[in-house]
Parts: C-alpha cells; sequence; structure tokens
C-alpha cells in the first residue's frame, strides 16, 4: 500500500518522498488512519520499525488541516521523551517531514542555557519536544500555557511510566486538559506498565507488531561466555576484525566507560563516549563523531539505548550485560535499522549468567554462545605452536624453586630481589 492510501495532506506526502519512503511500515500503516481519527493509541512495535513517522506523520496531518480552518494559535501537541538526543532526533524528524508546513517545533530540556527554549516559547510553537525535567521547571515558573493543547504522545513509554519518571509524567500530565488524544509508543511494554498507562488514556486502541519485547529479527545474536578480566582484550581483538566498522558499546556505569575508552584509546582505536555526566555539547559532538565515522566505536551508557536513530550501526556490543532484559531489546535495536542487518555481541562472566538466564526467559530464546580460542572460562592455556616463543615465565618451574627455597633452612636462603622488596615497609 503506497502512503497516498493514507488520505495524508499532500505537503506531508511530499516530503515522504523527498525521505526516500516508498510504503509505510507496518506500525505506520496501523497507526496513521487512527491517529488521524483522533483515537487514542497504544503502539508497540519493535526497535527500528519506523515508530517516530507513525506518530509524527499523522499529527503534521491533523494540524495542518487545523491550519485550514483558522490560524494556529498555541501549543497543540506535547511529545515527551527520556532523553535529550532523542527529544533532538524526535524535533529533526517533525522539521524534516512537515518542511512545506508552517508548523513552529521547539526542544525543551536540559543540561543547555534555558534562555533560548524560552525566547522559542515566547515566538509562539505548536509543538513542542521535551524531556520531564527542564519541561517542569518551565511549567513551574509559568513560562509554558499547555490551555490549548490537543495531542499528548510519550514515546518510549514504558521507560517514561518507569518509577524514576513517573511522578514527574503524572504531574505533567495533571496540568494538561482532559480533552486531548493521548499516544504512547514503545518497543518492550510489560503488562503491568500497560495497566497503568491506562489511566492516561480514553479507550485507546491497541497496534502490536511482531512479538511484544522481541528484539527486531533483523539483528542476529550471540554470547561470548567471557572471565570478566579478559573482556577488554576480547573487545579489542573483536574491532580488529574489519566486518566491525561502526560499533557501539554499551557499559553499565559512566567510570566503567570512561576506563574502557581510555583503553581503546591507548591502543589507537578511535572511539567516542556518550554518559550523562558529559555536557550537552560533548554529547552531541559524540554522537556527531560517531554518525560522521570520524570514530569507530561509541561507549555509552543505557542514555543511548532508548530511541536513538544511528544509520549503519554494524555491531552492539553488550561490554556490561545489561541487568534488565527490556534494556536488551533496546540496545540492540540501535542495529538492524530500517530491515538493514545487524549484529548484537554480549560479553557475559560467569557472575552475570544469571542474567543471561533471565534474558532468554524474557525474549523466549535460547542465543548463540561463540567461543574466540584463549578468552572463554575455561580455555586450557594453549601451547605454544612449532617456532612460536616459549612462554615469559615457567610457572611450574617457579613453584618448584619456592617449594624448595621454603624447604631450605633460612640460612641458606638467598636473600630477596630488589624486585621482591618492593612494597615491603
Ligand atoms: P524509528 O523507528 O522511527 O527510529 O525509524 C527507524 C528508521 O526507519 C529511521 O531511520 C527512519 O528514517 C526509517 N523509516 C521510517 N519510516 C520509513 C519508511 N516508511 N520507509 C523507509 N524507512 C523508514
Amino acid at each position: 500500500m503506497p502512503f497516498r492510501n493514507l488520505g495524508l495532506e499532500d505537503e506531508i506526502l511530499r516530503a515522504i518522498q523527498q525521505a526516500g519512503y516508498i510504503r509505510p511500515t507496518p506500525v505506520q500503516a496501523a497507526c496513521i488512519p487512527k491517529v488521524m481519527q483522533g483515537q487514542d493509541v497504544i503502539a508497540i512495535a519493535q526497535t527500528g520499525t519506523g515508530k517516530t513517522a507513525a506518530f509524527v506523520l499523522p499529527i503534521l496531518h491533523r494540524l495542518s488541516q487545523c491550519h485550514r480552518q483558522e490560524q494556529l494559535r498555541g501549543i497543540k501537541v506535547l511529545i515527551l521523551a527520556p532523553t535529550r538526543e532523542l527529544a533532538v532526533q524526535i524535533v529533526d524528524n517533525i522539521r524534516a517531514y512537515g518542511r512545506h508546513l508552517p508548523i513552529r517545533t521547539a526542544a525543551i530540556y536540559g543540561g543547555v542555557d534555558e534562555e533560548a527554549q524560552i525566547k522559542a516559547l515566547r515566538k509562539g510553537v505548536h509543538i513542542i519536544v521535551a524531556t520531564p525535567g527542564r519541561l517542569l521547571d518551565l511549567l513551574e515558573r509559568h513560562k509554558l500555557d499547555f490551555n490549548l493543547l490537543e495531542i499528548l504522545v510519550l514515546d518510549e513509554a514504558d521507560r517514561m511510566l518507569h518509577m524514576g519518571f513517573r511522578p514527574d509524567i503524572e504531574t505533567i500530565v495533571g496540568t494538561l486538559p482532559k480533552r486531548r488524544q493521548t499516544l504512547m509508543f514503545s518497543a518492550t511494554l510489560s503488562k503491568e506498565i500497560e495497566s497503568l498507562a491506562r489511566r492516561f488514556l480514553y479507550q485507546p486502541k491497541m497496534v502490536q507488531i511482531g512479538k511484544r519485547s522481541n528484539p527486531a529479527d533483523t539483528v542476529t545474536q550471540c554470547v561470548y561466555e567471557v572471565p570478566a578480566h579478559l573482556k577488554n582484550a576480547l573487545l579489542l581483538e573483536l574491532l580488529r576484525q574489519p566486518e566491525f566498522k561502526r560499533v557501539l558499546v554499551f557499559t553499565r556505569m559512566k567510570d566503567g566507560a570512561d576506563r574502557l575508552t581510555n583503553f581503546l584509546k591507548l591502543a589507537q582505536v578511535k572511539v567516542a563516549k556518550l554518559h550523562s555526566s558529559r555536557s550537552q555539547d560533548q554529547r552531541l559532538q559524540a554522537l556527531q563523531d560517531f554518525k560522521d565515522g570520524k570514530a569507530q566505536v561509541l561507549i555509552a551508557t543505557d542514555i543511548v539505548a532508548r530511541g536513538i536513530d544511528i544509520d549503519g550501526v554494524s555491531h552492539v556490543v553488550n561490554y556490561d550485560f545489561p541487568v534488565n532484559p527490556e534494556d536488551y531489546v533496546h540496545r540492540i535495536g540501535r542495529t538492524g535499522r530500517a530491515e538493514s542487518p545487524g549484529d548484537a555481541i554480549s560479553f557475559v562472566p560467569k557472575q552475570d549468567l544469571n542474567l543471561l538466564d533471565m534474558l532468554e526467559l524474557f525474549i523466549c530464546q535460547r542465543l548463540v554462545r561463540k567461543h574466540l580460542r584463549g578468552f572463554n572460562y575455561h580455555a586450557p592455556v594453549p601451547p605454544p605452536a612449532p617456532g612460536e616463543k616459549p612462554p615469559r615465565r615457567d610457572w611450574r618451574k617457579r613453584t618448584r624453586d619456592m617449594e624448595a627455597m621454603k624447604a631450605a633452612p633460612s640460612s641458606k636462603r638467598p636473600p630477596p630481589k630488589p624486585a621482591d622488596r618492593r612494597g615491603k615497609k
């Protein structure tokens, strides 16, 4: 079915054509008509399957129809997203799809000077894409007025309704008109979060493409059972293979990302890093360097896991195994987007095997185990190949010497070597 059959305005169809899209993806074909009719929608579809356009296109259609009848006034649409990077990306999408329409959009997020954002609001905008923290701050200081709001969108809905964000979301929703259209989009949505979400919606239509909480089929997944102390070496070994062109590496903690970045830099790998302790400029620069190919590797915490769309990510590596199975699905969804293939690799040290079990139950799939010689748990020390230099230390001989030394009377023991004295007071 071509886009034309959906009944979108000509200006929008022209922009879609310029974006190079030929036909709607399944989630778009299912959502666009419902949103155009003004229905509330909960949509669950795998990562990278075009969810943003599934809500942006019909929203633009509705706004352009309003504009035909009267001059557009006030903030009509609020889109909430969990990270600044995702908010910026959604604004870019709206501007691309709405390039032929007189619709103004603003991004509201923290980590940058608020003056420019307040100035944009004063000029008048129709769509706001925001992260909850900065939006609440501006709301409390009466810099925003949602009296004319018609549509609310929660992107990455399960993340937005999770404990960390929920109080902020409840406060924000409390300031919006009760009569509005509400849309929720996510790749993962547990039944508990869904029932919580329903409190914000009116007779919502469910759209579910593929199995709930499944990664896209375009991603090939495997795990390496590797001892924790060999993860750096294994990563370096993999990065040396030519097919590892654009690699997104996830760590659990910010300091882990810092340490790994330093290690890879020393190994001459071109690397960028992105986590919440970096300034907004540094975050955007890291993303840009990775998109432009200036960095082969982007090391990031889970703030990049949600919704971020980077072309041609060849591999996602879970350097640290994710604690929540949902995070796994979102992380690996950064590759294999828009039907192109991608690889997801997870490092699993012994202490994380229980997390692997939990994940396999969640995605109803057993992941392929791969081994690289010398990097798995039980790998015996490989014998030297013919012509190869023997190992630098002969541990068996060293042990024999130690035993002999212990057995000898102390007067006969040789004095310790200078190296052995190091560290002793
Ligand atoms: P999203 O899931 O919204 O992040 O979109 C994933 C990718 O799919 C983005 O790079 C979009 O540009 C692309 N995309 C969205 N809709 C279509 C479509 N109908 N045809 C081809 N590509 C699309």
